[in-house]
């Protein structure tokens, strides 16, 4: 099930300040609120690029946390699937 709308790149709008990516570790989307606040208390910094996004912040979810930077996924060691620890393109939302 495709969520939001598509931007033409890796990006899905959830609505504003909310952008879905795909997360090819767990095989779902992830999100990230340009309005939220890391757990470091640090705003959430997106640099605008659809096609090869850039976020300032680690982005934590149970299972899975990782940073996007130029399109890329680098997934911390700690991840509980068999991307831990790689970097990854970011990848288009799978057809439904
Ligand atoms: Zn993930």
């Amino acid at each position: 099930v495709a969520l939001g709308f598509s931007l033409h790149g890796v990006l899905r709008m959830l609505r504003p300040g909310a952008y879905l990516y795909w997360c090819p570790g767990c095989a779902a989307a992830h999100s990230f609120d340009v309005h939220g606040i890391s757990r470091d208390g640090h705003v959430v910094g997106w640099d605008g690029d659809v096609h090869r996004p850039s976020v300032g912040q680690p982005l934590v979810f149970p299972g899975c946390e990782h940073e996007l930077n130029a399109g890329r996924i680098r997934y911390e060691a700690g991840c509980r699937h068999a991307l831990a620890g790689k970097t990854v393109d970011m990848v288009p939302f799978p057809e439904p």
